[in-house]
């Protein structure tokens, strides 16, 4: 059958259940190698370094996961689930979690930002609050990020050499020309003027 004969699919349920959602999670390629190289953010690289398993092992406690055909089950770790039935489970073949009671499921960074209290937008904390506790080294922004700083660089500083510029010609003309405005003798004035935006600068750099 292909792509198109199968759509729109038959199963009008559209609540998530498990099969389809460890099917949508599925990443039998995976290996669970951590390569711990900075090219790789931390979401990335604690999806790979650290199996749902052992996190959900951790957060269940000892004997908290009793093993249910190819899946281990327990009761619901996360904070918000007081779960008196073993609802959770966890697949370490295909790398994912489930909870049959608060209906959620996902990744590795998802169980930790939930069981962490960690809100979405801060999946990436999570992320490496997990390498760290899994003895892992966070990775840093790939080297990429830190070129294009460095291309920058010159730019951001002449943005700032203006602005710095703007301010000292602006503090000279309020506090210093009046004072030389004052001296009556053309020469003596001139050379004053030279003389004092010559220690200005020096003094407001
Ligand atoms: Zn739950």
């Amino acid at each position: 059958m292909t792509v198109l004969e199968s759509y729109p699919p038959t199963n009008n349920n559209t609540t998530p259940t498990r099969s389809k959602f460890l099917s949508d999670e599925h990443r039998p390629e995976r290996t669970r190698r951590f390569r711990g190289v900075s090219y790789v953010f931390p979401i990335d690289a604690a999806k790979e370094a650290v199996p749902v398993i052992d996190l959900a092992d951790r957060l269940c406690g000892p004997g908290g996961l009793r093993r249910a055909g190819k899946e281990w089950a327990g009761r619901c770790p996360l904070p918000d689930h007081e779960d008196r039935s073993p609802s959770f489970t966890a697949n370490p073949e295909r790398n994912v979690w489930f909870c049959h009671g608060c209906l959620r499921g996902g990744d590795v960074v998802t169980l930790a930002q939930l069981a962490w209290n960690y809100a979405q937008r801060d999946s990436h904390i999570a992320a490496a609050d997990l390498l760290h506790e899994f003895g892992h080294v966070i990775p840093q922004r790939p080297a990429a990020y830190f070129r294009k700083q460095e291309r920058q660089k010159p730019i951001r500083d002449a943005i700032e050499e203006t602005k710095k510029n703007i301010v000292r010609r602006r503090l000279f003309r309020h506090l210093i020309l009046p004072l030389i405005d004052a001296i009556e003798d053309d020469e003596e004035r001139s050379r004053e003027l030279d003389r004092a935006w010559t220690d200005f600068q020096r003094l407001a750099s």
